[in-house]
């Protein structure tokens, strides 16, 4: 009899009190289920090995991507939200912003860092939508607004990253006015001819789509992201109508002249290289 034989009968060890791997170790599909290696999906682009889903990333996640060796200089890392309007809903606005620069390590919704993507000296401005739903809020505004007088200064072209719920209901107005300040600082990048490439990721919606994000020399996107101003329910009650299948998906807003490609993340430094190459 071998001594790791189990002797005792009857000793069950219930579902939950099982430990199968170690947390963090495992990616599960949310589209097809399918569990995979995280340092696969990473190598991956964050992309499913299976159906290809493209799963939501942050603006770390990005840099990784599109620098050269993962190499950037990030610009304005501390600005920070300020509460105008003395905000409060379920909890005050500063208690909000604290709590989540705690939880998510970022300091607002955006960032922007400049640097080498395939060779090509670049600015990039990359909003995170773990920060108060990617809301636009004034320090939002302020960075793309900056990360493009920087582009400007330098003459470089300038990518910005979308992913957002819209504007920052907690700074109203003055989120608004974001709108107008980053498409002012845009006309003025395209005045100097600068190349602008606004790339929508899963989910933009609201004051972003209506403002930088379809201001692009290019708009591109990803695969199946959520592209839209209002959502749907709004929009089904306001035209009192049934809405068609796959509205507000990149495809339908492609087929429909919105967009000028949709990306693979795999490709995406690729894409942009050469898209960069052959405008410059
Ligand atoms: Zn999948």
């Amino acid at each position: 009899m071998s001594w790791f034989k189990r002797t005792d009968k009857g000793i069950q060890t219930p579902t939950e009190m099982k430990r199968e791997a170690p947390d963090g170790l495992w990616y599960q599909c949310p589209t097809c289920k399918k569990a995979m290696h995280t340092r696969e999906h990473k190598l991956n682009a964050f992309t499913c090995i299976n159906c290809n889903y493209h799963e939501k990333i942050g603006s770390e996640a990005y840099f990784q991507i599109l620098f050269d060796d993962g190499e950037y200089n990030e610009l304005d890392a501390n600005l920070h939200s300020g509460d105008p309007l003395k905000f409060i809903d379920t909890k005050s606005y500063v208690d909000r912003v604290r709590a989540t620069e705690k939880k998510s390590g970022l300091k607002d919704a955006a960032r922007t860092a400049y640097g080498k993507m395939s060779e090509i000296d670049i600015v990039i401005t990359c909003m995170d939508f773990s920060f108060i739903g990617g809301s636009m809020g004034s320090v939002v505004g302020e960075k793309i607004a900056r990360g493009i007088a920087y582009a400007l200064e330098h003459k470089l072209p300038f990518l910005m990253i979308s992913k957002s719920g819209g504007a920052r209901m907690m700074e109203a107005g003055f989120s608004l006015m974001q709108m107008a300040k980053t498409s002012a600082r845009l006309a003025q990048l395209a005045e100097a001819k600068l190349p602008y490439i606004s790339l929508l990721t899963d989910p933009t919606t609201g004051g972003v789509t209506a403002s930088y994000a379809m201001l692009g020399d290019f708009n591109i996107s990803e695969p199946e992201a959520l592209i839209g101003f209002a959502g749907p329910r709004v929009i089904k009650e306001t035209i009192g109508k049934e809405l068609p299948k796959g509205f507000q998906t990149a495809e339908f807003v492609l087929e429909h002249g919105f967009l000028d490609f949709i990306v693979d993340r795999k490709d995406l430094k690729d894409k942009l290289a050469s898209l960069l190459r052959m405008i410059q």
